[in-house]
């Protein structure tokens, strides 16, 4: 089975970021230095026929290094150091004039589009910057927290609290649940009032303290459309830095077949054949009054095509 998500080629060595020294660090950037820059929660992206993701390198990532921005260490590439910069609406400007013809955009708007290592490298910067933006405080205190190993890390500066927060990614579950007792199966799919017309997709949750992936989907589907669930079987992993998830995505049977939509979760929630499925529209193709699949770099859109596929 090929596994080949957006957002999970890895493009960097990210082993022991967290623990390089500055000798190192500099040693390293005698051979170069690339610096990926997030402005907000967007990436600097060249949009066009063949868009990619911008990455600084030479006088101008050098430079971007320096003053009090965040800066952390994501990897390496060649032996080269690359760095997420965090950039402030006063310089953001000035960046964007660096990089002709870039801008600053919403990665989830054009992620599929981009080479697989430019979404993954991308994702990994704005997923570290975010946790910055949201952990400049002691969570235990309430004192500031301050940076160390290369981003890798925030401690309180609070020497009688002192603690170390590390960078966090939320698990979520998400699940393509199958029926076998209608001729040619079926698989439930649901929507949220607030998605464009016409998108369904797998039902999903966040993972709660306490309880296995496998107890987690099984909740989940429960709770959103009353579907029993059993045989529960991973298939795949993709970080979702949207802005902070890891999402874990299953198949999972239905023993039991009448929804009952949670509405405060979905407006709805329905069985679906392979025909119902070959008649909706890609993300992309689909007009404003069209039934569309989830959005192409998404692991939902990506775990109805493996039951799709195990079909044929
Ligand atoms: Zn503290």
């Amino acid at each position: 089975m090929a596994i080949n998500l957006t957002y999970t080629t890895l493009s960097l060595r990210r082993d022991n970021m967290s623990r390089r020294p500055d000798d190192w660090l500099q040693e390293r950037m005698a051979h170069g230095v690339g610096v990926v820059p997030v402005f907000g929660q967007d990436n600097l992206i060249l949009d066009g026929a063949s868009p990619q993701g911008v990455v600084f390198e030479g006088e101008t990532a050098r430079t971007l290094l320096g003053g009090d921005r965040q800066v952390v260490l994501l990897g390496t590439e060649d032996h080269k150091p690359v760095f997420a910069v965090s950039v402030d609406e006063n310089e953001a400007e000035a960046i964007v004039g660096l990089a002709n013809g870039a801008e600053f955009m919403d990665l989830r708007k054009i992620g599929s589009l981009l080479p697989a290592s430019d979404g993954h490298l991308l994702a990994h910067a704005r997923g570290m910057l975010y946790w910055h933006s949201r952990h400049g405080f002691c969570g235990v205190c309430g004192a500031p927290a301050a940076s160390r190993h290369n981003g890798h890390e925030r401690k309180c500066t609070n020497i009688e609290c002192g603690i170390s927060h590390f960078p966090r990614t939320d698990p979520a579950i998400i699940v393509l649940v199958y029926r076998d007792d209608v001729p040619g199966g079926a698989c439930l799919l649901g929507r949220h009032a607030r998605w464009p017309f016409g998108m369904y997709s797998t039902l999903a949750g966040f993972v709660e303290p306490g309880e296995t992936l496998e107890q987690a989907v099984t909740r989940e589907v429960f709770e959103e459309s009353a579907i029993d669930t059993t045989d529960v079987v991973y298939l795949a992993s993709q970080p979702w830095p949207f802005p902070s998830s890891l999402m874990l995505g299953f198949h999972a049977k239905a023993t039991s077949y009448d929804i009952s939509v949670d509405e405060e979760e979905l407006s709805d929630c329905r069985w679906l054949t392979r025909d119902d499925l070959s008649q909706m529209k890609e993300w992309h193709d689909a007009k404003d009054d069209e039934w569309r699949l989830p959005r192409p770099d998404s692991i939902s859109r990506w775990l109805i095509q493996q039951w799709i596929d195990q079909k044929a």
